[in-house]
């Protein structure tokens, strides 16, 4: 996979794609990763890549032309009419990303992403270049460049090849429509606090249960709107009816 970002503020990148999942499978070749800064796409002698809203209102908004040169040089340094490209704009006001669209992104060859910053950017990007406006949550922060990472992050890591062990996505909050189970680690005991007898008992048919009804019950408290999409098994259904029972007595108390 290729994942070309667009940004004023390249610097911001260095760090976090250097590093663990994504800067190994950047070493392995599973994911080539380059950063462009859109001030080079200036026209404008002094570098200018905004300017004042038309009708009024506080702040810049980042210019159109810049972004459409940068992005149309990225895509012809790709494949030329790459069927599986998508050019995704961070902003608020995008659909808040999830690990479903994150395993849609993981199975396409060419990303470009553009970080907005100031008030926005011109209207005009959406309309004729953008393919998915992706926000990652119901907040504004400053610019897109960290929405652009958590984006790559949740991506790479659901390349074949990117983790270890291929099973780690398989298991994991979400891509199951469930949250994970507790985890726990050495020591078997912690300021009075004990793991789980059965975890270190070696019965891995015991294990699988235990991690089953632990996801239930925190997907059923957490996030009760996630259980919706799950597909329960008859032991599930057990499990749910008397994990109701136990807090409806807890509630009554
Ligand atoms: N005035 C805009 C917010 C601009 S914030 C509005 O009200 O919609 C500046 C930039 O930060 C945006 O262009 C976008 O790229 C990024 N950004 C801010 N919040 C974001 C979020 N929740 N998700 C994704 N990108 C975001």
């Amino acid at each position: 996979m290729k994942i070309d970002v667009l940004t004023l503020f390249p610097g911001i990148f260095d760090a976090p794609l250097g590093v663990s999942i994504v800067g190994r499978a950047r070493k392995n070749n599973i994911v080539e990763i380059l950063i462009h800064d859109i001030r080079k796409f200036s026209r404008d002698k002094h570098g200018k890549v905004d300017d004042r809203p038309y009708g009024g209102g506080p702040g810049m908004v980042l210019k159109p032309e810049p972004v459409f040169e940068a992005v149309e040089s990225v895509r012809k340094g790709s494949a030329a009419g790459c069927p599986r490209e998508r050019t995704i704009l961070m902003t608020p006001q995008g659909k808040v990303f999830c690990e479903e669209a994150a395993k849609e992104f993981s199975g396409e060859e060419h990303l470009i992403i553009i970080c907005g910053r100031y008030e926005g950017v011109d209207e005009r990007v959406s309309e004729g270049l953008v393919t998915d406006e992706i926000s990652i949550g119901d907040y504004v922060i400053s610019g897109g460049e960290l929405a652009a990472m958590v984006v790559i992050e949740a991506v790479v890591r659901l390349l074949p090849g990117a983790l270890g062990d291929e099973n780690s996505t398989i298991e994991e909050s979400f891509s199951s429509h469930f949250l994970e189970y507790p985890q726990y680690t050495r020591p078997v005991e912690y300021r009075g606090m004990k793991v789980p007898e059965v975890l270190c008992s070696g019965n891995h048919e015991e294990v699988r249960k235990w991690r089953r009804k632990e996801a239930l019950r925190r997907t059923a408290k957490r996030r009760p709107d996630m259980l919706e999409k799950l597909e329960l098994t008859e032991e599930d259904r057990k499990f749910l009816i008397c994990h109701s029972e136990e807090r409806s007595d807890e509630e009554s108390q």
